[in-house]
Formats: structure tokens, sequence, C-alpha cells
């Protein structure tokens, strides 16, 4: 086995491979604004697609991030793009009656549409494609499983999807690891940090304010005039959208309360022959496997690397620690790679919530969207917009999700001492009958 130093590359950087096309963005100092309609406390996606909506409405919007813009998980994810909602219609139905269901995953269809639109309505160069996805079962149990799912896919909502038997999975994916898969034609990928610098760009030019290395620390008043407080001074705003998805800390503690923050981990390779390349991931689909521990990969836009995430360790870890863990796993599925190097590795932090939904919302006057469970390329940046068009007060900021309860649960403020032990759970539930 290579041992754990020898997987990394000379050149090896602790940080997101996606950050050398698009490098953390240096704005223009400027001095903080006393005073604005609109302050937004994250620069993601739900920050800045939010941010858009309320600068193009005329209102004046300030964009407040702790980090540089797009520090968070909008410049560290794996840049897949598809529906998102974890639960399935029945699970649904039976807490929301059907109705309501069914126009919840109705809005799943909606965020990956719209982003398609609205990345080519506003000319972002990110490389978003319909690539589709090979969603891979690592047991028989979960190919019958994921093809009964297929097969029954509720009225209305049928998605695009054909099986892909072990036999012939070879034309999906170099690896003789999983027992067959499903692929979904529509699903997509794009350069999550490129994305992020066009909302940025289109953010700026709609005439919001951005300012990076502004932790708020501080909420104080009511809608129409709250009061932020920061490092660099106060700003006085009428309304505060809370944009802090996996981030969102004590500043908002009964939100804190209904976010779990999990380490998700990614790798990238050196360079590779593009003959293996093609043999590995001959139609450059993006990859996810029915694992509990999902595992998703893909390569690179250039089609030189492979992009490899998951989730490794019991308790949060430095990527250098995750690095080897994920090497070892990448060359369990790929033995080609077992003498390719990691030339990144990084993490980010995603929200969960205890009912696997996204919520949006507002509380103690403050607008909120988060919790996207690991699945917010496309949500974030819908749900992002539909808040600002909340905050513009236009009928079309209405979402199904809207009133939904965001449930707690006790003895939780914001810590999640129960991930260990879930992982643990996990990992053995996916390991069995491998
Ligand atoms: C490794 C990884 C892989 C992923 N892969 C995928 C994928 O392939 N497909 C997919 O759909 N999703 C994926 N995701 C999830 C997706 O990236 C997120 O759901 C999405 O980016 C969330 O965007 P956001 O704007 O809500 O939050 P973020 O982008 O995390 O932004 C939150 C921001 O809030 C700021 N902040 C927090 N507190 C404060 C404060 N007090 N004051 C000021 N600023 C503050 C933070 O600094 C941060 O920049 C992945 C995430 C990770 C980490």
């Amino acid at each position: 086995m290579t041992s754990n130093a020898a997987v990394f590359a000379a050149d090896y950087k602790n940080s997101p491979y996606w950050w050398e096309a698009a490098p953390r963005p240096r704005l223009a100092e400027s001095s903080l604004p006393a005073q604005a309609d609109v302050a937004v406390i994250g620069s993601g996606y739900t920050g800045l697609c939010a941010a858009i909506e309320t600068a193009r409405g005329g209102r004046g919007t300030v964009v407040l991030d702790a980090e540089d813009a797009g520090w968070g998980c909008s410049t560290r994810n794996g840049g897949q793009v598809s529906t998102s909602f974890k639960p399935s219609f029945e699970e649904l139905a039976a807490l929301h009656g059907a109705e309501r269901a069914f126009a919840i995953l109705k809005e799943g269809h909606t965020a990956l549409d719209w982003i398609d639109r609205f990345i080519a309505a506003e000319k972002i160069e990110c490389g978003f494609a319909r690539v589709g996805r090979f969603h891979a079962a690592h047991n028989p149990a979960q190919y019958e499983a994921l093809s009964r799912r297929l097969q029954n896919q509720p009225k209305g909502l049928e998605v695009e999807c054909h099986m892909v038997p072990r036999g012939e999975q070879r034309s999906e994916l170099g690896s003789d690891v999983y027992f067959g898969g499903a692929v979904f034609a529509r699903h997509a990928s794009l350069d999550p940090a490129l994305y992020h610098q066009g909302l940025l760009d289109r953010a700026i030019s709609s005439g919001a304010a951005i300012h990076p290395r502004t932790p708020v620390s501080a909420i104080d008043g009511a809608p129409g005039s709250f009061r932020l407080t920061t490092p660099r001074g106060t700003v006085q705003a009428r309304e505060v959208i809370v944009a802090t998805n996996g981030y969102t800390g004590g500043l908002t503690p009964w939100l804190r309360r209904r976010v779990i923050p999990i380490g998700s981990y990614i790798i990238a390779t050196e360079p590779l022959a593009p003959e293996l390349m093609q043999r590995l991931i001959p139609k450059n689909r993006v990859v996810s496997d029915t694992r509990k521990l999902v595992y998703y990969y893909r390569a690179s836009p250039d089609r030189r690397r492979i992009l490899f995430g998951g989730r490794v360790a019991f308790k949060e870890t430095d990527p250098k620690v995750s690095a080897p863990r994920l090497h070892q796993e990448l060359a369990r599925l790929f033995p080609e790679l077992k003498d390719t190097k990691v030339s990144h590795s990084w993490m980010g932090f995603v929200a969960y919530t205890f009912d696997t939904m996204p919520h949006i919302g507002r509380r103690d006057g403050l607008h909120y969207a988060m919790g996207y469970c690991g699945s917010g390329v496309s949500l974030a940046s819908y749900f992002g917009m539909r808040l600002g068009r909340q905050v513009l007060g236009l009928k079309d900021g209405a979402t199904p999700l809207d009133g939904l309860g965001f449930p707690g649960r006790p003895y939780y403020w914001g810590n999640p001492w129960f991930l260990a032990p879930a992982i643990r759970y996990y990992r053995w539930h996916d390991q069995q009958n491998k």
C-alpha cells in the first residue's frame, strides 16, 4: 500500500482546486455604508442570488462575509447539479400530504431548469453542461431498489433515466467495483468557483456592495431598523437576509439549532493521461453512489484530473489527513490510480437539517434560506433568488416550502455531538452486503 506521504504531488496544495482558475477575489476596499435597505450575511450562492434580486429591484444592498467573497461551500463544492431533494414523494406525502409533496419535489426540477436558464441568460462562463449522472449501486440490493424506484416514479415527477446493468457498466465508468447503476440524463456539471465569480460580478454590476472580511457579530433591532455590528463599523438595515448555511453560528442561535454542519472532503488528482481518463469516465458524467456515506466524483472541466469527494473521518479533520483516505478509496474503485498523486485537498461545511429538507422563511424578522443537505448548487441559487423576491414583496417569491416547520432537536445547540456515532453506524450499514 502507498504510504500516506507518497500520495501527495510535489506541488500539493491544501486548498480547493477550483481556486486555481478562480482565485479568491480581491475586491477594492471601501468603507462600510452606515445604512442599507437590505443587508445580506454570507456571500455564497444564496446570498449573492438574493442580493442580485434586491439590487436589481432598486434596494440599496450590502453583502457582508466573514471571509473572502465566496469563501464557504460555494467555491468548494463538487459542481454536480441535480434535482436535489433528499426525501421521497412517499416520505413527504406522509408528512405534508400528496399535493404539497408533489409541489415540493417539483421545485427541485424547477431549480435545475432555472439555474440552466439563468446561467445562459446571464452569460456566466462556468462550463454548465447537462452531462448526466451515473449513480452507481454499491451492492446488488441497491441496484434492485434503484431499478424499482425508477420504474415507479410518481406521475408528473418523472425524470429522464435508465438502468445500466453491471455487464455494461464499463460504458459509463472504468470500475468493476459497483453492481450497475442508473443514468440521470438531465443532471449537470459546472465549475463552482467560476459560477460564483459570475454571480459576484452580476451582483456588483447590479449595484450591490460586497464587503469581505466583515464578520457580523450582532444583530439588534427589528424589521425596518436592524443594526448589524461588525469590526469595521455598524450597518443600519431595513431588511436582513441570513445566508450562512453550514457556517451558521452564534449570531443566529435559533437557526444554529436547526442546521447540522457536516464537513465534506474532496481531493483532486494530478493530471492523468487522456486515454486513462477516457477509460475511467468515458462520457464525462458526474458520478455518485448509493451509499449512505456517499462518494461523489467527476472529471475536472478540462478532463485532466479526477475530483473525488466524500466523508472519510468520524470527526472533522485537516484536508491533509483526509487526502490519503480519499485516495485509498479512489484506488479501490480505480486500481489504475493507485500510484496517481493528489494535487489538492480541501473541505467545506454543508448544512444538514433534521428533516433533510432545505428551509426558507423568516424568523424574528430575519429572512433566511439554508439547509441544502449537501446539494445546494441549484437549490441555494434558486432559493436565494426566491428569497430576494420575497424581500421585494413580489408574489413570485413564494415557494411550496414557505411555512414548512423548521425542526430542531432537544439538546442540540449547534455542535453535532452525535456525528461520530452516526457516521460509524452509516459506515457499518454501507459495508453490509458489499
Ligand atoms: C466539499 C463540498 C462538496 C459539495 N458538492 C456539492 C455538489 O457537487 N453539488 C451540490 O449541489 N452541492 C454541493 N455542495 C453543497 C453546496 O456547495 C452548498 O449547498 C452551497 O454552496 C451553499 O451555498 P450558501 O451560499 O448557502 O453557503 P456558503 O457558500 O457556505 O456561504 C456561507 C457564507 O456565510 C459566511 N458567514 C457565516 N457566518 C457569517 C457571519 N457571522 N458574518 C458574515 N459572514 C458569515 C461564510 O463565511 C460563508 O462564506 C458541496 C459542499 C461541499 C463543502
